[in-house]
């Protein structure tokens, strides 16, 4: 079962449509590279498509009817975006769902040193990371200052023409004999992975006639003990308005500095930090926002989580009860009441939980088996299950269901391909699709490969982005 590209089936007319979209893809990963900036971002297009936030529908206890919209977040880090469709939720919606958050380096809570004159940021990792290919990027400064007086300041360095960035140092390779001869998991420590951020000592400038002649001079007795860390908390005072204390209540995450772009003499390749999971999280929410002014006959739900990099945990992750209360809120404002009809709705549902599948890379093809893999240019890709050693931990989706899924794709003529993550027993991975299946809805992984997957600059073919948003909205009006 060969498939084609489907680079061979594109006019001109639906080139300059894939064009179009990876621009609007390029922009979005570029100006989105944390949780919180891809969700704020996703409530300001789904507003200008006419949603209205849960919360204020709520508080006027508004009826919802077919066609209406709303959306929540949870906590800023995750988003549920609801249609209503003709039919009632009780008969099950369809589910679009990726998630917004990506490896990273997160600044500990203490994190802020001085060794030999050189200020550092110490760093714990978040999801699977190669350590070693961390070092020497550029890095920017993403996140949030939350202090004691209850305001939250937002904070990015890194991405203006005119901002300073920041690196993790690697050892010369003059002097790597020892470092050379490591295996790769060990070449470069989790804890070795320190923020290069400042090099000035704080010099103390002595009073006019205190220091003899009047001019600045160096007052050994009131300068800091450690001058270049003392420089940096005058930095961060002055330009942030935080305090080291503050750190402790931070969220900062130090991302691959600048923009995504295009890559290939032909163009046809999107290079950029993030799109794990972003380049699905995107597409879902065109997707979504394009069906905004029909009305179908399911309800539409496109959901965008949090941590999945880290197990779907926590208050903003797939595991949390966000996606089932919000989806109770909704029923209970349409007038669908009832203490099983909220079970039986997600019973009924059908999802595409998105998200990328590991293209096949001809530099390591021996981890991969050729005719079920995901090639670039392919298409949207299905994986029917992921998992690892015997397909553990995979949310393994039915064949009747896989059936309607090829149909939907069919009948839009949208390029698809099926895969699996790897030869068997390569390794292994998952997503967050046996979560919703708890509920006993129908869910397939679904999702664009990617090349260099958790690297700082993953690839991506246009081709694929074009056809995923494609296929998304043709699964929402099946
Ligand atoms: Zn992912």
């Amino acid at each position: 079962m060969e498939r084609e590209s489907a680079w061979k089936g594109y006019d001109e007319e639906t080139l300059d449509k894939v064009d179009a979209l990876a621009s609007r893809y390029i922009d979005f990963i570029s100006e989105n590279k944390t949780e919180r900036e891809c969700v704020r971002t996703s409530i300001k297009l789904a507003e200008a498509a006419g949603y209205v936030p849960l919360a204020q529908a709520m508080a006027e206890g508004r009826a919802l009817k077919p066609g209406d919209k709303v959306w929540a977040d949870a906590r800023g880090k995750a988003l549920m975006l609801v249609q209503l469709g003709r039919e009632p939720l009780a008969a099950g919606a369809n589910i679009l769902g990726a998630h917004v958050d990506s490896p990273r380096l997160d600044v500990k809570q203490n994190p802020l040193f001085e060794a030999n004159e050189l200020a550092f940021l110490d760093t714990h990792y978040y999801g699977g990371i190669k350590h070693y290919q961390w070092v020497t990027v550029p890095l920017a400064l993403h996140g949030v200052v939350a202090k004691k007086d209850g305001s939250v300041v937002d904070v990015v360095v890194g991405e203006d023409a005119g901002d300073p960035v920041f690196c993790v140092t690697d050892l010369l390779i003059h002097l790597a004999q020892a470092q050379m001869g490591k295996k790769a998991s060990e070449a470069v420590e989790g804890e070795a992975l320190d923020i290069l951020v400042g090099n000035r000592p704080l010099v103390v400038s002595g009073e006019p006639g205190e220091g003899g002649d009047g001019a600045d001079n160096v007052a050994d007795a009131d300068a800091p003990k450690e001058a270049v860390k003392a420089f940096v908390l005058d930095v961060l005072k002055e330009r942030l308005g935080m305090e080291e204390e503050d750190f402790l209540s931070a969220e900062i995450e130090m991302v691959p500095a600048g923009r995504a772009r295009e890559l290939g003499l032909d163009r046809s390749m999107v290079v950029g930090y993030g799109q794990d999971d972003r380049v699905c999280a995107y597409t879902s929410l065109e997707a979504q926002l394009a069906v905004a002014n029909d009305v179908l006959q399911k309800s539409s739900v496109c959901i965008l989580v949090d941590k999945e990099e880290i197990g779907s945990v926590g208050a903003t992750g797939m595991t949390s009860r966000f996606f089932e209360n919000t989806y109770a809120e909704v029923m209970a404002l349409a007038g669908e009441t009832g203490p099983r009809a909220l079970a039986r709705g997600l019973a009924a549902c059908r999802m595409l939980s998105s998200d990328v599948s590991a293209g096949f890379d001809p530099a390591y093809a021996s981890v991969f088996e050729a005719k079920n893999s995901a090639f670039l240019g392919h298409g949207l890709v299905f994986n029917k299950y992921t998992g690892a050693r015997g397909k553990s931990g995979s949310n393994d989706a039915r064949a009747e269901y896989v059936a309607h899924v090829r149909r939907v794709m069919d009948e839009a003529h949208v390029a698809f391909q099926t895969a699996e993550l790897g030869r068997v027993d390569a390794g292994g991975g998952g997503t967050i699709a046996y979560i919703p299946a708890e509920y006993g809805m129908d869910v397939i992984d679904s999702g664009v490969a990617v090349l260099s997957m958790h690297a700082p600059w993953e690839v991506t073919s246009k081709a694929d982005i074009y056809e995923a948003r494609r296929g998304y909205e043709a699964f929402l009006r099946a």
